[in-house]
């Protein structure tokens, strides 16, 4: 079976796109490797959506979304897919178990998050060294986590886990880079900011992760770093690349934001309905 189009990522992206092929009558199907909403379950709240005046959480907005998919049936394929190539005019997509074929591939696949480049963070990582609030373990307890960053993410990850019972405290290299009204917000949590304080090393004390600093060293339960994020996507051997579209987060550079994506998105979307229109109309003319 060829679909019509091959959607890599569930995020806000990928499902917009999905959904406006489907909508078009076309043959699709959308892949995703962990959970359906991408990124956006880590938003504390998000504001700047258009209809929601007084905010609304990344999670509820992933719920609404999944509605959204559910009813108008998008096939959804739980896998990674691990490389794209292409043979005459079809596209291969692979994942560890499959190979699906398909006219167009749309790449939503977002971001990774940047490593900071501590010594020991390799060490800690997966079990109390994160990347993404959403990903800490909820148990409940008052545990202290040290946020390394300045920007945007450190301050809305600071608030969330605030909000979930954490304890955070936030450090950075430089000075404080966030919204002004991110701060504002964390700093009435009373939540502990410290600048100009490089994270030298990170290491596992008794029970503890020890943060160590020029000047002190910070004890934390879990370390949660904000230091950016780049693009990431499958291994692409195809080398014609008519057809396959990158859309979101994957190519937005610095300003990322659920709007740019989706709309993004659904410009891509637009164009393959046509393009595979204009495509079939020149076969039937050939026949
Ligand atoms: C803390 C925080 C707060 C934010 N707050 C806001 C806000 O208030 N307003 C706003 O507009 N934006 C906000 N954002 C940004 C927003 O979340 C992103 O712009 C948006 O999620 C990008 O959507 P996307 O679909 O391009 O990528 P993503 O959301 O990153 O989705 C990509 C998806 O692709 C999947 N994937 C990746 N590789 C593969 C593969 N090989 N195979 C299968 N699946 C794959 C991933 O698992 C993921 O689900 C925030 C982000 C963060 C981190």
């Amino acid at each position: 079976m060829i679909y019509d189009s091959i959607i890599i990522g569930a995020g806000p992206a990928g499902i917009v796109a999905a959904l406006q092929m489907k909508r078009s009558g076309l043959h699709v199907v959308l892949f995703e490797k962990g959970e359906i909403g991408g990124l956006l379950r880590n938003a504390n709240c998000v504001e700047n959506y258009l209809g929601f005046p007084d905010g609304i959480s990344g999670r509820e907005l992933i719920c609404s979304f999944q509605d959204h998919l559910c009813r108008h049936k998008v096939p959804t394929i739980r896998e990674e897919v691990v490389e794209i190539g292409k043979d005459g005019a079809v596209f291969s997509v692979r994942t560890s178990g499959h190979t699906y074929f398909s006219s167009t591939v749309v790449i939503a696949t977002g971001t990774a998050p940047k490593k900071a480049g501590i010594k020991g963070e390799e060490e800690c990582c997966g079990s109390r060294l994160f990347y993404e609030a959403a990903d800490l373990p909820a148990d409940g307890q008052q545990h202290a986590v040290l946020v390394i960053g300045g920007g945007d993410a450190a301050f809305d990850y600071a608030l969330n886990l605030s909000e979930r019972g954490y304890v955070p405290t936030i450090v950075m290299r430089d000075s404080v880079s966030c919204l002004p009204l991110l701060k504002m917000r964390v700093e009435k949590k009373g939540v502990h900011i410290v600048e100009h304080m490089p994270v030298a090393r990170i290491s596992l004390g008794v029970g503890q992760l020890e943060v160590h600093c020029l000047s002190e060293c910070f004890q934390a339960d879990y370390v949660l770093i904000a230091a950016g994020r780049e693009p990431r996507y499958p291994r692409i051997t195809a080398k014609d690349r008519k057809g396959l579209y990158f859309v979101g987060d994957v190519r937005s550079g610095s300003y990322r934001q659920v709007h740019i994506a989706t709309g993004d998105a659904l410009h891509a979307a637009m164009e393959i309905s046509h393009f595979l229109s204009s495509h079939s109309q020149y076969e039937t003319k050939l026949q």
